[in-house]
């Protein structure tokens, strides 16, 4: 047994999430542009070679694995991928094998992923009004997400709604989509707008609604209990007593919680990102490619990698302007 991948602050490193692709069918706009350009294909790590490399991952002891993109479900015969990933939820080295998606093919894949052995999908979705749903996401309808959400539950997949909070859209929809997402014993996370890539002519500053204001707001319709629960990442709970649900908040810009950070990042093409806030990346696909069947070399990719895991991002809004903005998309990296 090798090694554990442990970063320079004693952070153990068991999360690897994974953008299977740069492509979505949608265009959220506080995450593209209208007009992207898109990778070429053979740029893109074939489904192989992602298997190989989750799999060197999994190796050197990561645990969980999130599949994301871009939006996943639209990478094609991407179910086969998911497939071949079960054989390690089968050995005990994954403990959970997840995604996170835009809903939109859910109702077209909910029971394969059940069957590859998916319990959980965080499903984004940021309002429940249609007209609103078709602006903030420009190509994307919303009852084809709402039957994606009820296929996830009917094969089994508990879901998690996270909603991106903005200024001014989903505002006067805080108590809706809770009761929504109660109703429907759905778990629920806000995320607070991050500065990554350029998204035309889109106003960040105006798109940021803290989640200090949003809970403050919470706290006026229901009784909120603080929860010790963490998972390693950037989320804190509350558990709502009225309705029994638990609300989680990412804030990586009212508050920073890189401390306990447990993740990295692969793209689409096997750069390794060690922070979502930072430039820096490690090339894994060289070694990947140029050693098909020495595994040695990537493994040391990857482990002087983690060796330079910095030790948090720089977001800042607090000084009336952007700052430490990434230039790569959300969907480049893997939200
Ligand atoms: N297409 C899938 C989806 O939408 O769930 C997966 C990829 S998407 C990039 C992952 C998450 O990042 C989504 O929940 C999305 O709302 C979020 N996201 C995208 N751009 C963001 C930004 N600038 N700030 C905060 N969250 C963002
Ligand atoms: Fe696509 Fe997800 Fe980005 Fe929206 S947030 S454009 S669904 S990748």
């Amino acid at each position: 047994m090798s090694a554990p991948l442990i970063d320079p602050f004693q952070r153990a490193i068991n999360y690897l999430r994974v953008s299977v692709t740069d492509r979505c069918d949608f265009r959220c706009v506080y995450c593209m542009s209208e007009n992207m350009t898109f990778l070429p294909k053979k740029e893109l790590l074939s489904l192989e070679e992602l298997d190989r490399m989750c799999s060197t991952f999994v190796g050197l002891g990561v645990e969980k694995l999130r599949i994301t993109g871009g939006e996943p479900l639209v990478r094609r015969d991407i179910m086969t991928f998911f497939g071949a990933m079960s054989r390690h939820l089968d050995s005990g080295a994954l403990k959970e094998l997840t995604l996170t998606t835009n809903g939109s093919q859910l109702e077209r894949f909910a029971e394969q992923l059940h069957a590859a052995g998916v319990r959980r999908v965080n499903v984004s979705l940021d309002t429940l009004d249609e007209k609103k749903f078709a602006d903030i996401t420009r190509w994307g309808r919303l009852p084809q997400v709402l039957r994606g959400v009820d296929a996830a539950q009917k094969a089994g997949l508990r879901v998690k709604i996270n909603a991106v909070a903005l200024k001014g859209f989903n505002e006067d929809e805080l108590i809706s989509i809770t009761e929504w997402c109660a109703d429907r014993d759905i778990d629920l996370t806000w995320i607070e707008v991050m500065p990554m890539g350029d998204i035309g002519n889109e106003d960040r500053l105006g798109q940021y609604w803290k989640l200090s204001d949003l809970r403050t707001r919470l706290a006026e319709h229901y009784t909120l209990t603080e929860l010790a629960e963490r998972t390693g990442g950037p989320a804190r709970y509350v558990r709502l007593e009225e309705t029994g649900q638990k609300i989680g908040f990412i804030t990586p810009l009212t508050h920073n919680f890189c401390e306990s950070c447990n993740r990295v990042r692969l793209t689409c093409t096997g750069e390794l990102y060690m922070c979502l806030g930072q430039e820096d990346m490690a090339d894994l696909r060289a070694p990947l490619r140029n050693f098909p069947n020495d595994p040695a070399p990537l493994q040391e990719a990857i482990r002087s990698a983690i060796a330079r895991k910095p030790k948090g991002h720089d977001f800042d809004y607090s000084r009336q302007s952007v700052d430490g903005r990434v230039t790569r998309h959300m969907s480049h990296t893997g939200g």
